[in-house]
């Protein structure tokens, strides 16, 4: 049994010192220090830093020149393994809008190596399936030609895999899908790539959409007389909203808007691409070329093109600017997510009987220490 102690414990309800954190594969205890004999455990000393819950990175598509629309589980694994780094202890595996037949090997591959007995670094939950179901008028990076009318079925019969999908709620046959699916299965329906008015967003909600993608990224923007899909992610408090928070896809004098608006229900996502902890050059996406240079990912018409961001990152950006506490910023990227993919009685927060998945991170949401199941995955300085 291990015990972290001299850290500053980021629970979900506010910030502890001069606890100690008890664990083996689950989180056994959480005590003040001196209720706990320190020479029973192998100690961890987190000298002064934060002791947080893992993070869940619900929307990734790549890192380390690897991408999760290649198909290949070898690439899966330099993701799982790459992502540690970045504090990322759970994620979702995120597919473009590539043919048919690349999302379905896709799926094989993930199922692969998500269902394999080895370690294989940060712990797979499902896929996110962004598209094939959007809207061309708000296509972004995706591939016009790749994309198909609302298919329930598909996702209906990948359900064992896909955690969420994203569909367009106005395009045709997108409301029968989003029922369909949302009677059969517990996959979470994402409204995205969407030219949907305030009123058919509406519809989309009503009939089962309960989360958003990249909100204000690829979706009809907030009007004063019309609303748009932003008006109705940041009015309906049954939705949750991703955020990519690298200020660069949203300005950073929105994130505390948006966190004072959505609450308990905003998750920080990366939408890191191939790129990802890569050299600026020239990359992917869904077999489109971007060029990366510093924070920035564009295609050659100057479309953005997904991030470079990583999720310890955007903690920090999210709790620089805006008036939230540390932990109400790491909940954004843990506790939310896991509770908007139904996972939170197992991870997202620091409590006992939950899952050891535990990091520590300095001042700035640097990672020191990546704990998985218990065990020390990752050991470094600053990444
Ligand atoms: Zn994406």
């Amino acid at each position: 049994m291990k015990c972290i102690i001299n850290g500053k414990l980021i629970l979900k309800d506010k910030v502890a010192e001069n606890m100690a954190i008890v664990f083996d594969e689950k989180i056994e205890k959480i005590a003040n220090l001196n209720e706990i004999n320190t020479a029973d455990y192998e100690i961890i000393d987190a000298k002064g830093m934060y002791v947080a819950p893992g993070l869940v990175d619900m929307h990734i598509h790549g890192y380390l020149g690897a991408d999760a629309s290649d198909g290949d589980a070898e690439g899966i694994k330099k993701m799982a393994m790459g992502i540690i780094k970045n504090g990322v202890t759970a994620w979702c595996p995120t597919t473009m809008t590539v043919s048919k037949k690349e999302i379905e090997t896709a799926f094989d591959t993930v199922r692969e190596v998500k269902n394999s007995n080895e370690y294989y670094g940060s712990r797979i939950l499902g896929v996110n399936s962004e598209g094939p179901f959007i809207n061309a008028a708000k296509k972004g990076a995706q591939a016009e030609e790749h994309i198909l009318k609302p298919d329930a079925d598909f996702i209906i019969e990948n359900a064992d895999i896909v955690k969420l999908f994203t569909v367009a709620p106005e395009v045709d046959g997108a409301i029968e899908c989003i029922k369909k699916v949302t009677e059969k299965t517990d996959v979470l329906v994402s409204m995205g790539h969407t030219d949907a008015s305030y009123d058919e967003a509406l519809k989309g909600i009503e009939a089962g959409v309960r989360h958003t993608t990249h909100l204000f990224n690829a979706m009809t923007a907030l009007s004063h007389r019309s609303p748009g899909v932003v008006g109705a992610a940041l009015a309906d408090d049954k939705v949750t909203t991703e955020l990519i928070a690298d200020t660069f896809h949203v300005n950073k004098g929105l994130f505390g808007l948006v966190a004072k608006l959505k609450g308990d229900k905003l998750c920080l996502i990366t939408d890191c691409i191939r790129a990802g902890g890569m050299e600026d050059g020239d990359y992917t996406l869904g077999g489109q070329p971007v060029h990366k240079e510093g924070i920035k990912c564009l295609m050659p018409d100057g479309t953005i093109a997904g991030s470079v961001l990583n999720l310890n990152n955007a903690v920090f950006n999210l709790y620089e600017n805006s008036d939230l506490e540390i932990y109400e910023a790491v909940n954004c990227a843990s506790l939310y997510p896991a509770r908007a993919l139904g996972e939170d009685k197992e991870i997202g927060s620091l409590e006992e009987g939950k899952r050891a998945d535990i990091i520590i991170a300095d001042e700035k949401f640097n990672i020191n220490k990546t704990i998985l199941g218990g065990t020390i995955r990752y050991e470094g300085g600053k990444n």
